[in-house]
C-alpha cells in the first residue's frame, strides 16, 4: 500500500534544531528572550521564528556553512530511503524551518528530498521570514502542518516522524507515529500510540514491522 513518510527536519532529520542553533549562535540574547516568551505561551511558533532571525545579519552562505560544519544528520537515512524506494513509500521533509537553508545542507550530505517549509531572506537589515502560508488549523488554532501533510499524502496512509512543538498536530493525525523528545511526551500524555526513535534505523525497523516486510 502506498504511504507518505513525512519527516520533520529540526531535531528529527538533523540531530539539532538548526534554527535554534544558528539563532543562539548569531543572536544569543534575542534568542533567549524570545524563546522564554514562547515557552510561557505568549507568542506563536511563527512569531518566535520571525523575532529570533530578525537581528541576524550574517549572509546565507555563512549560515549554510555554519550548519554544514556543526550539525549532523541522524544515522540510518540511506538505508531508510532504500527501504522507502522498495516499498512505495514517498519520503518528504515537512518543516517549520527554511527551505533555502535545508536544500544546500541536504545536498552537502548527498540527499535530494522534497522539502515543504518556510523560506527566509538575508540582508544588512537582518533576516526576514517568508511564511509558506499554511492554513490556520481548526484543531490546534495555529498554522500547523496537519492539513499540508494530508494534502501531500493525497489519500495515502501517513507515517510521521518528529520531535517537537511544530509536530504535535500533524503527528496526532498520522496513521503511524515516530516520536522523540517533547513530541513523544505529548503523544504519551494524550494517549496516542507511537514508536520511539533516536535514528532512522529505528524508523525503518518500525515501518517494516508495521508493513509486515523485512527491514
Ligand atoms: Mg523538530
Ligand atoms: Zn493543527
Amino acid at each position: 500500500m502506498p504511504m507518505l513518510l513525512a519527516i520533520d527536519f529540526d531535531g528529527t532529520l538533523a540531530d539539532k534544531d538548526t534554527v535554534d542553533w544558528f539563532c543562539a549562535h548569531y543572536a544569543p540574547a534575542v534568542f533567549e528572550e524570545v524563546d522564554a516568551a514562547f515557552a510561557r505561551g505568549e507568542i506563536t511558533l511563527d512569531e518566535t521564528l520571525a523575532r529570533q532571525v530578525a537581528p541576524i545579519t550574517a549572509t546565507e552562505e555563512e549560515v549554510v556553512s555554519f550548519l554544514i560544519d556543526t550539525v549532523s544528520i541522524r544515522p540510518g537515512v540511506p538505508e531508510l530511503l532504500d527501504f522507502c524506494d522498495a516499498h512505495d513509500i514517498e519520503a518528504v521533509i515537512v518543516s517549520s524551518g527554511f527551505d533555502n537553508l535545508m536544500h544546500p545542507y541536504l545536498q552537502a550530505h548527498g540527499y535530494d528530498l522534497p522539502v515543504y517549509a518556510h523560506s527566509v531572506t538575508f540582508g544588512p537589515e537582518g533576516m526576514r521570514v517568508q511564511l509558506r502560508g499554511r492554513a490556520e488549523c481548526d484543531l490546534c488554532g495555529v498554522a500547523c502542518k496537519r492539513a499540508e501533510v494530508r494534502d501531500i499524502a493525497a489519500g495515502r496512509s501517513i507515517a510521521y516522524v518528529g520531535d517537537g512543538p511544530s509536530d504535535l498536530c500533524a503527528a496526532e493525525d498520522a496513521d503511524l507515529r515516530f516520536a522523540r523528545a517533547s513530541l513523544a511526551e505529548h503523544l504519551e500524555q494524550e494517549g496516542y500510540a507511537y514508536l520511539p526513535f533516536e535514528n532512522f534505523h529505528d524508523v525503518r525497523l518500525g515501518l517494516a514491522t508495521a508493513l509486515g516486510v523485512a527491514p
